[in-house]
């Protein structure tokens, strides 16, 4: 049965460096959690705790309530895939995949069972009787999958499984874990880079930033209420764009726009405003940022176009359906409502959502 792992102060401490600083969380039972974040975030170290393989310099980690922070990775209920499992290569793939559970004494027709339907999930059946080595490096990664989901864990450990392989296989694959993850009994912590694969594919997502949480939420909590300017700049594609303005008495500047601020942000005296380029149209909008095109780019039956603020310094981009009415060198006016900005303080801080805002102001209205 799915366990629910529980986090509490976290450290660890490789000599001088601080990998994972005092990290706190709960992971639901039966949730698939995604740890996410650049490179040398901490991720690794994270679930290599949770496995067993690391100790934590300080902190307890329990699964369903017992401690297990000091015990050895045989001793928890877990199951784990990395980047390049290595399989047996003097076994067949059934073997390879069945091996757990013979060790396990589990009688060979249920074995059988069980490697069928991983096989079927994952989309080999056809490659059961092969040696690994005949196999392409994503359908060597399906059955190191494999091996993991016959072991029934309570708990399924995934780091960067899909990272070498290419793009079109690993959206298969995406699907193919989500499967997995819905047809087992079992909490899935999920190591990845990808925001995108980890937005696609996670209950939740752990954001990391420097061996800390910067938000730990539902997928769509973090794209629409990111708590910083960090979340909101590494959650989403296109990237949130972000502007620094200068604030003068109820009004923010900056060169591309001039925007009416409520009576609770005109207190600052520098503000950054988020907002997403999917949110920026041309024409429309209650404000509008003052641009030049300088990049068009077309993403099949959308543009992305990278434009610049009239200072220079600045790059923002917003998305269209339609090109024909835009060309590099020309300017425009991208507009948003309120709804659509997030305000941050001159460090990234989160200080107000649009969306609470307009609501606020709407109810004053009324
Ligand atoms: P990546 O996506 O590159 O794998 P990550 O977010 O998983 O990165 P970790 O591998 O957890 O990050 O590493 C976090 C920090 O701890 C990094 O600065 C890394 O160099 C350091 N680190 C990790 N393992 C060790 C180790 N065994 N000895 C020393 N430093 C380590």
């Amino acid at each position: 049965m799915a366990q629910e792992i529980t986090l509490n102060d976290i450290r660890k401490q490789f000599g001088d460096i601080v990998a994972v600083k005092d990290v706190s969380v709960t992971f639901e039972a039966g949730d698939f959690v995604s740890l996410v974040g650049p490179s040398g975030c901490g991720k690794t170290t994270t679930l290599r705790m949770i496995a067993g393989l690391e100790t934590p310099t300080a902190g307890r980690i329990h699964f369903d309530g017992v401690e297990l922070t000091e015990t050895t990775p045989q001793e928890r209920p877990i199951s784990m895939v990395f980047q390049n499992t290595a399989l047996y290569p003097h076994m067949t793939c059934r073997e390879n995949i069945g091996y757990g559970l013979k060790i396990h004494g589990i009688p060979k027709a249920e074995r059988n069972d069980r490697i069928e339907e991983a096989a079927d999930i994952l989309q080999i059946p056809d490659q059961l009787d092969k040696m690994p080595g005949e196999l392409s490096g994503g359908q060597q990664q399906r059955v190191a999958l494999g091996q993991a989901f016959v072991e029934q864990p309570d708990v399924l450990l995934l780091d960067e499984p899909m990272s070498d392989l290419d793009a079109k296989l690993k959206e298969e694959l995406r699907v193919e874990i989500q499967r997995l993850h819905r047809k087992l009994d079992a909490t899935v912590v999920y190591v990845t880079h990808d925001q995108n694969e980890a937005m696609t594919m996670s209950d939740r997502i752990v954001l990391m930033d420097d061996g800390e949480v910067a938000q730990y939420d539902e997928p769509r909590t973090l794209f629409d209420r990111p708590n910083s300017e960090y979340v909101a700049t590494f959650i989403g594609t296109p990237t949130t764009n972000v502007l620094e303005f200068e604030v003068e008495g109820q009004t923010a500047i900056h060169s591309a726009a001039t925007i009416d601020l409520p009576s609770t942000l005109s207190t600052y005296s520098r503000l950054k405003i988020g907002v997403r380029p999917r949110a920026l149209t041309p024409g429309k909008g209650t404000f509008g940022l003052d641009l030049t095109i300088d990049v068009i780019e077309t993403m099949g039956h959308e543009h992305a176009i990278h434009a610049t603020t009239p200072d220079g310094e600045t790059s923002v981009e917003f998305v269209v359906d339609d090109v024909d009415d835009f060309a590099v060198g020309q300017t425009v006016t991208a507009g948003a409502d309120l709804s659509d900005l997030l305000f941050f303080d001159e460090t990234g801080a989160h200080l107000a959502y649009g969306s609470d805002l307009a609501t606020t102001q709407e109810a004053g209205q009324r």
